[in-house]
């Protein structure tokens, strides 16, 4: 029987490399951070929810979704509803991870020493 792996591998690589050509589309990639605004202080229930976020942008204790008003303002509220099923972003989560040492791997420059010319 064949393996199936290099196919998986191969749409990974396109799905990075369609992401490094559109770096301003933050939509098609992304990091997920969980609010962790106290929204009742009688009983200490947290917010809870989880945003978009940029992949540099890391989860922080006091990470809440107003963060998120810098790339996206319309979930930066605690008010409005998670943008996907928990279950959804934690698969995408765990996509990301798999992805980050290729999104974060700088590609090496070839005339990174040309100083001047
Ligand atoms: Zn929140």
């Amino acid at each position: 029987m064949m393996q199936r792996k290099g196919i998986e591998s191969l749409s990974l690589i396109s799905f990075v490399e369609e992401n490094q050509r559109n770096p301003t589309r933050l939509s098609s990639i992304g990091n997920w951070l969980q609010c962790q605004e106290i929204i009742n202080r009688a009983n200490g229930t947290v917010c809870g929810k989880w945003r978009r976020a940029p992949l540099f942008e890391v989860q922080a204790d006091d990470w809440e979704c107003f963060c998120g008003i810098h790339w996206d303002p319309y979930h930066a509220d605690c008010a409005v509803p998670q943008e996907l099923e928990t279950d959804q972003v934690l698969k995408q989560l765990k996509y990301i991870e798999m992805l980050r040492p290729q999104l974060t791997a700088k590609p090496r420059k070839s005339d990174c020493n040309s100083s001047g010319d």
